[in-house]
């Protein structure tokens, strides 16, 4: 006997595949020539990972506790004192492969874990006006997967542990090497009967089929800050889709759309709205009361639920008169953008007798009858957003 490999472990003989694991990897992180500054790290680093590539896999095992060393009978002079470390893989054992496996390098081979971050999740949310102005708290019906409560996301029945695959005896990969006129050519894949776990699941819960994880629908309370517009997400963090294995919740995002309002129209932070005025009222001036969107609010101030314009002689029809901080409340950044109120004139229909015949004596008196027509260039500046805001 070459040497003891339980004792390289510091492991009993009955030591399961587990406390073997355990303590390579204990040993491992301890001489691994990358922390290690100790002039024999090397060597005993070399040393358990001999130990650990026999004790690891069960018919290698086996065979080292009927006497034999199966690293010493792959070609190399058994029974020596001092055995050496087979340098090329020749015994066919692969040291890199080996190290990759435990410390998770280059080639991102060994066991993956069960327990992996869930996905986002994105829900829609549709506002009204007010609602994403002057922003609100609302239910949204969410539907994720959460964590499994019959296994409390292992997968495993009445609380069982994953076992070691006896496939891979726990790497994760399996990996073949084929000989060919080019040399060998070594393959790895994820083993197929753990699907690259390395462990598996004997008795899976009945729940989740293994999965630790179920999918479930919730109402969650989401709120929406004042100032919000068609198009932003509001940012929940873990309250998406929960993991494989039960892993950590990614976040959720709710997307938001505003419907359409029948008085006011939305522009950046400025809300617009269109009156009608009679040709009098516009040339004579005068004040009018106006609704507002605020009106709409649950938690409404009465001060706030109208507003008064003031619509000064000689108004003409088209003209936009903004009421400073009565829009939007900016999203980011203090106060509210401004009610343009939009005055369309209306010209008298169906005039009697005595009307015909004031208005006669007003274009007398003001030079109009018969007066030349002035042709207006093409405009686009009175009516234009007008034409904009309300074709769709
Ligand atoms: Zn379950
Ligand atoms: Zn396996």
């Amino acid at each position: 006997m070459t040497k003891d490999y339980y004792d390289v472990l510091g492991v009993t003989r009955d030591a399961t595949s587990e406390q073997i694991k355990k303590a390579y990897r204990r040993l491992a992180m301890k001489y691994h020539p990358d922390v290690a500054d100790t002039a024999d790290a090397a060597d005993k680093f070399k040393e358990i990972g001999e130990a650990y590539e026999v004790l690891h896999d069960a018919n290698k095992r086996a065979m080292y506790d009927r006497g034999v060393d199966p690293l010493a009978s792959g070609g190399f002079p058994g029974g020596a004192q001092g055995f050496g470390f087979p340098g090329g893989g020749a015994a066919g054992f692969d040291f890199t492969n080996l190290v990759d496996a435990m410390f998770g390098q280059a080639g991102a081979r060994g066991p993956r874990s069960r327990v992996r971050r869930g996905q986002d999740a994105l829900v829609r949310l549709s506002l009204t006006l007010a609602e994403a102005a002057f922003g609100i708290t609302k239910p949204v019906r969410v539907e994720t997967a959460v964590i499994c409560g019959t296994c409390n996301g292992s997968g495993a029945k009445d609380g069982a542990e994953p076992v070691t695959c006896s496939t891979c005896h726990g790497q994760g990969d399996i990996t073949q090497i084929q000989r060919s006129f080019l040399g060998d050519i070594r393959t790895t894949q994820p083993c197929p009967v753990c699907r690259g776990f390395g462990t598996t699941i004997p008795n899976p819960c009945g729940e989740c089929s293994g999965e630790g994880r179920v999918r479930s629908q919730r109402t969650i309370n989401v709120k929406i800050p004042a100032g919000v517009n068609a198009g932003n997400r509001i940012h929940l963090e873990h309250q998406g889709e929960v993991g494989p294995g039960g892993g950590p919740a990614g976040d959720l995002y709710v997307e938001l759309s505003v419907e359409p309002h029948e008085t006011f129209k939305r522009n950046g932070d400025d809300l617009e709205m269109v009156i009608k005025l009679p040709m009098t009222a516009a040339a004579l001036g005068t004040e009018v009361t106006l609704p507002t969107l605020e009106a709409e609010r649950d938690d409404l101030d009465a001060e706030l639920s109208t507003v008064r314009l003031t619509i000064p002689s000689g108004t003409q029809s088209g003209s936009r008169i903004p009421i400073a901080g009565r829009g939007v409340p900016r999203l980011r950044g203090a106060g509210r953008g401004d009610l343009g109120v939009t005055l369309l004139v209306q010209t008298p229909g169906r005039l009697d007798d005595h009307q015909r015949n004031l208005l006669r004596q007003l274009a007398e008196a003001r030079g109009e009858a018969g007066a030349e027509i002035a042709v207006e260039k093409q405009h686009k500046g009175v009516f234009g957003w007008l034409k904009d805001a309300f074709t769709q």
